[in-house]
This record gives C-alpha cells, sequence and structure tokens, in this order.
C-alpha cells in the first residue's frame, strides 16, 4: 500500500477531540498528532486513535454516562469527538434495541441468553450511522467542505444525511451495480452520487487515487483519509451490548465482516471497558460471519493463515462484498486470540437465516443480518458457539433495503376475488 497523507493541510488551530490523545500505528507504534492521516509514516501500518483515559473515576464515569442522552453521544468521553458534540447538527444515531430474542433461541437450542443488537433502527437503518458520526466531527475539526466515502451501499446514505443534516456538501462513490434500495437512499438527501464500473475493491482503489490528487483537495473521506475517526464509532456497539446487559459482558458475539474494521472496533470497545472497570475483566469470544460468496477472512481463517488472500465476490450480501478486507488479519487474530472463529454460509442460507429472523423474531434484517444469524446456527450445529453462554448476534441493517434477496420468496399466500366463497376455497380460515 502506498503511503497516502492529504493534499489538504490539516490546519494551524489545535484541534480538541476530548480524550483522544493522539494517533498511533497499530503496527509499529509510532505516534503522531491528531490529523487526517490514516497510514504510519514509519511502516505503512494503519493509524488508530490513542486515548489519555487518567484520571477518570469508574463510578462517576458510569453516572455520567447513564445520565447521557439515548444515543451514541452518551459515550462522548470515550469517543475522539468535542464535548459539546451533543449539541452540533447530526443524526443522533445508536441505542438502538439490544432485543432478547427467546423464540429464535429455542429454535437454535440456545439456553443461556440470546440477544440481536438491531441496529435497522438507526436514522438511515444501518450500524454505518455511528461511524459517520464520528468522521463527520472530525471533519469538521480539519475544515473539510465535502464528505466522501467509498460504499457497499449503507455507508453512502449514511454519509448522504449526515452531511445534508451537518450541511456539509457529499460526493459518494459506489459500485454501479448496487440494490435499488441502497441506491435510491445514497441518492435522495441531495449530494451527488457516483457509480463506478467494477467491485467495491475498484471503488476503493479509485478513492485512494483522488485523495491523493488536487482533485480531492478538501475532501474527507470517511472510510480512508478519516477512517480512524471513523473506526471508533463501532466501539459504541460494543458500549451499548454491555451497558443493556447490566453492564456486563456477553460471552460470545457474532459480527458481519466486510472490511473487518466494525469487529476489531467492537473488540477495542470491550477492552477499554475492562480497562476502565466498567465491566468485569472476563474472557468473551469474538465470531466474524461472511458470505461464502465473499469469504477471504472466512478461508485465511480455515486454513490457519495470517494472511488474507483476495477474493472476487459474488453474494447477494452485498453490504459485505469486499474482496481484499482491509482489516482482515486483524480480526483473525481476534477471533484466534478470544478463542472465537470466523465462519460463513451461502446465500440460501443467507435468506433462511434472513426469514428465520423474521418469523421468530418480527425483526427483518438486511442481507448481513441473515449472515450473522446464518453463521450463528452453522457455529451452534458444529459445536463452536455454545449454546449454554450468552449470545449477542449483530444485525446491522434493515431488510427493506435487500428486497431483492427474499421477494422472490415472499409473496402472498393467496390472491382471491373479494368474497367469502373464494377465501373458503383457498383453506386458511380457522
Ligand atoms: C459496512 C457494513 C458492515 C461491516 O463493515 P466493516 O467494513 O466490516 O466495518 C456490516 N453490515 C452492514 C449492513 C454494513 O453496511
Amino acid at each position: 500500500m502506498a503511503v497516502q497523507t492529504v493534499a489538504s493541510s490539516p490546519g494551524t488551530t489545535p484541534v480538541d477531540l476530548g480524550p483522544a490523545a493522539g494517533l498511533s500505528c497499530r503496527e509499529c507504534g509510532h505516534r503522531v498528532p491528531l490529523g487526517p492521516v490514516f497510514a504510519c509514516e514509519e511502516c505503512f501500518g494503519p493509524l488508530e486513535i490513542a486515548y489519555d483515559f487518567s484520571g477518570y473515576d469508574t463510578e462517576e464515569l458510569r453516572r455520567r454516562i447513564e445520565a447521557g442522552p439515548a444515543s451514541i453521544w452518551r459515550y462522548a468521553p470515550l469517543l475522539p469527538v468535542p464535548a459539546d458534540v451533543a449539541r452540533k447538527p447530526n443524526l443522533h444515531p445508536g441505542w438502538t434495541k439490544l432485543a432478547k430474542a427467546d423464540n429464535l433461541a429455542r429454535e437454535l437450542g440456545v439456553t443461556g441468553g440470546l440477544y440481536i443488537k438491531d441496529d435497522s433502527g438507526n436514522p438511515t437503518h444501518s450500524f454505518k450511522d455511528r461511524v459517520v458520526a464520528q468522521a463527520l466531527e472530525a471533519a469538521r475539526a480539519f475544515g473539510f467542505t465535502t464528505l466522501s466515502c467509498s460504499s457497499t451501499g449503507n455507508l453512502a446514505g449514511a454519509v448522504g444525511a449526515a452531511a445534508a443534516r451537518a450541511g456539509f456538501r457529499s460526493c459518494v462513490f459506489i459500485p454501479h451495480d448496487l440494490e435499488a434500495g441502497k441506491v435510491v437512499m445514497a441518492a435522495v438527501y441531495g449530494g451527488d452520487l457516483v457509480g463506478i464500473e467494477g467491485t467495491y475493491d475498484d471503488v476503493n482503489r479509485f478513492c485512494s487515487e483522488l485523495i491523493g490528487d488536487p482533485l480531492g483537495e478538501g475532501w474527507g473521506f470517511v472510510n480512508v483519509n478519516l477512517r480512524p475517526y471513523y473506526g471508533e464509532g463501532s466501539k459504541t456497539l460494543a458500549y451499548e451490548i454491555c451497558e443493556q446487559l447490566g453492564w456486563r459482558l456477553p460471552d460470545q458475539i457474532v459480527i458481519p465482516i466486510a472490511s473487518g474494521s466494525q469487529l476489531t472496533k467492537i473488540d477495542k470497545g470491550l477492552r477499554e471497558l475492562i480497562t476502565l472497570g466498567l465491566v468485569e475483566d472476563r474472557p468473551y469470544k469474538i465470531f466474524g460471519a461472511q458470505a461464502a460468496g465473499c469469504s477471504p477472512v472466512s478461508a485465511a481463517f480455515k486454513a490457519g493463515h495470517d494472511v488474507v488472500r483476495p477474493q472476487k465476490p459474488d453474494t447477494i450480501a452485498k453490504s459485505l462484498a469486499i474482496g481484499n478486507p482491509a482489516d482482515g488479519p486483524y480480526v483473525l487474530d481476534i477471533a484466534r486470540r478470544t478463542g472465537g472463529a470466523v465462519e460463513d454460509v451461502d446465500d440460501a442460507q443467507i435468506v433462511d437465516a434472513i426469514k428465520l429472523l423474521a418469523r421468530t423474531e418480527g425483526i427483518f434484517a438486511e442481507t448481513a443480518g441473515g449472515v450473522t444469524v446464518g453463521v450463528t446456527r452453522k457455529l451452534i450445529e458444529n459445536g463452536v458457539v455454545d449454546p449454554a453462554l450468552t449470545t449477542v448476534v449483530l444485525n446491522t441493517g434493515d431488510g427493506l433495503k435487500t428486497l431483492d434477496a427474499v421477494a422472490p420468496t415472499s409473496g402472498p399466500t393467496a390472491t382471491i376475488r373479494p368474497n367469502l366463497d373464494a377465501f373458503r376455497a383457498a383453506g386458511l380460515a380457522g
């Protein structure tokens, strides 16, 4: 990977992003000040936010969080955002339902407590509103005027909406062949939307070029040059799950993988809660879920490899269709270190799982949710996920955006003329 620094300067005014103390390289630990950079100048490794949490009193922090707003901003003391973030124009995502899924638990034989963390309830109906909200604050701090991204669909909509609300221009990039629900959501907020003839990996490569070119000057790409800030948004899933369980760690979490950012940051969030004393220090297992048609991380996990071999995606789970996932090696490390696993399910199993979740819990998930529920079922059947332990499964998006996946097998039970004889003949009474 080439080193990418942004053409536009971070500006001369010092930025105040709460407890964020700087950027630190995940490979070599090299530290640099906060700015719109994402790759280490020493070793090209990815940069992430380093914090100074010293001086926090655990009980006082817990009280402050519990008294905070019903959004991700209740965790502002643990995020790279200014203290007055809740007063700035934004979409206030997060604090979504953690649904106890007793019906699904019965079907799957789970006795230790099964929960769905349902992020379809976010403002643009996917978990991406969490990450965009963080990147937006960084964009404000660094003086960017245009918000952009390379997207598998949900991110484009989340950026469009957040930019509209906060008064930024937006121009987002997607593969040309996405679901209608994703394309419309990306366009309706009035920003510019560009379809690229190619896969997500082509879109991402194009955006990296644009950042290095004068054409992209003044642009904040939420998942490229603002990626360290963006990633922190996923920590709020870890915080919410634990707080909603009564400040308790779950034993097992099943998380979908596209680039792998979300999974790595949920692990980071859980470790922070342990460090801060907000939850008890005990083991948890992290499981990654992919679609068989785009399963580079799952393939590497099963083969015992540390490197991830890129694939060309071919799956209905388009939101997860990243053939060359940036955080793949870190995901492998976390799955192995926590005693978890990475598994995949095929398109038919994804559709079955979407319908299983809908039929048992009244939650209509997008294909990514079909992937996590399907993988959970498979891992229970294989004896990898322990049904006697508390398990949280993520649903990261809304089924209304991926109607095509279930439309062929979800229609009327009968279509009849409007009279009782016709209804009787259909055999549905009683
Ligand atoms: C983007 C996305 C993910 C995961 O993204 P990562 O790149 O792995 O952080 C999961 N589910 C949905 C619905 C998404 O849109």
